[in-house]
C-alpha cells in the first residue's frame, strides 16, 4: 500500500475579507521530512500554518492529517491530534516562569508527562537552567527556544515552525537549526516556514516556494539551492 503522507494540502484557498492570501495551495509532508516553506514577506506562509492549525479557516480545497481530514477542526483539537505549531514572533507568556510556559503546552495531558520535560530539558539545557525565570526576560533567542519546547510537550507528530530565525544573531540561528533537526532526527516531521532560505534548505529535504498567494516551485532541498531563480529571489544572488 502507498503510505498516507503526514499532511496534505489540497487546492487551499485562505482569504482575509478580500484579500486572498492563498490560492489553491497544494503541499505535502511524507513522515520523517523536514520540508521547508519559503517566500518573500505576505506570500502566505504564516496563513499557511495558521490554517494548518485550525486558527484560520480555509475557504476552500482541503487538509488532511494522516488522512484524516482536519480544515474547520478548532485548534485545540488540531493540537490534540498531533500537531505542534511555534508561531511567529514567538508568543510566549511573558509574565510566566519558563516551566509554566511548557505546562501550557502539555495542557492535553492531564499533569506534564516528565519524559516530554526531560526531553526538552535535553534539547534546551538553557531552559532547565532558567525553568524559574519569567519568560519575557529571556534573550530572543532562548524565547525561540522556549516556542518550539513549549510546542514539543503537546507531544506532537508534526511540528510546524513559523521563522524561527527571525531576528536572532547568526550563532544562535546555526544553534537552533541544530536542534531542529535533532528533533526531526528523534522522530518528528516537521513543516519549516523561513525567509532564511540558505540556512533552511540546508537542513530541509524538501522545499515549496511560495510566491503571492501561489506555489511556483517545489523540489528537493539540493534542487532548490542550486536552483538560479531561487539564488536570485531568496539566497541574495545577483
Ligand atoms: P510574513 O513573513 O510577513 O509573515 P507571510 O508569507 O507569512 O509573510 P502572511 O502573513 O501569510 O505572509 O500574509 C499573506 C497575505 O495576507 C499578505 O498579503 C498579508 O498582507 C495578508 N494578511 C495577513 N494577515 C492578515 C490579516 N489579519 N488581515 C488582512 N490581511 C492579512
Amino acid at each position: 500500500p502507498v503510505p498516507v503522507p503526514v499532511l496534505e494540502l489540497r487546492a487551499l484557498h485562505v482569504a482575509y475579507g478580500a484579500i486572498e492570501a492563498l490560492k489553491g495551495t497544494d503541499l505535502t509532508v511524507e513522515d520523517g521530512e523536514v520540508v521547508t516553506l519559503l517566500g518573500a514577506n505576505g506570500a502566505g506562509k504564516t496563513t499557511t500554518l495558521q490554517a494548518i492549525s485550525g486558527l484560520l479557516r480555509p475557504r476552500q480545497g482541503e487538509i488532511h492529517f494522516h488522512g484524516l481530514r482536519i480544515d474547520g477542526v478548532p485548534p485545540h483539537e488540531v493540537v490534540g491530534l498531533g500537531i505542534g505549531h511555534a508561531p511567529e514572533g514567538r508568543r510566549v507568556f511573558p509574565a510566566m516562569s519558563v516551566l509554566e510556559n511548557l505546562e501550557m503546552g502539555a495542557y492535553r495531558f492531564r499533569g506534564v508527562p516528565k519524559e516530554d520535560l526531560d526531553r526538552v530539558f535535553g534539547l534546551f539545557p538553557v531552559l532547565a537552567e532558567r525553568r524559574g525565570q519569567q519568560a519575557g526576560t529571556l534573550s530572543g533567542g532562548e524565547q525561540q527556544m522556549l516556542a518550539i519546547g513549549r510546542a514539543l510537550m503537546g507531544r506532537p507528530g508534526l511540528l510546524l515552525l513559523d521563522e524561527p530565525s527571525m531576528g536572532l544573531a547568526p550563532l544562535i540561528v546555526t544553534q537552533i537549526f541544530d536542534i531542529i533537526r535533532e528533533i526531526n532526527i528523534q522522530g518528528t516531521t516537521v513543516l519549516l516556514v523561513e525567509q532564511n532560505a540558505a540556512q533552511a534548505l540546508k537542513l530541509a529535504h524538501r522545499g515549496y516556494v511560495l510566491e503571492t498567494g501561489s506555489i511556483v516551485m517545489t523540489a528537493s532541498a539540493g534542487e532548490l539551492l542550486n536552483d538560479p531563480r531561487v539564488r536570485a529571489a531568496y539566497l541574495g544572488e545577483t
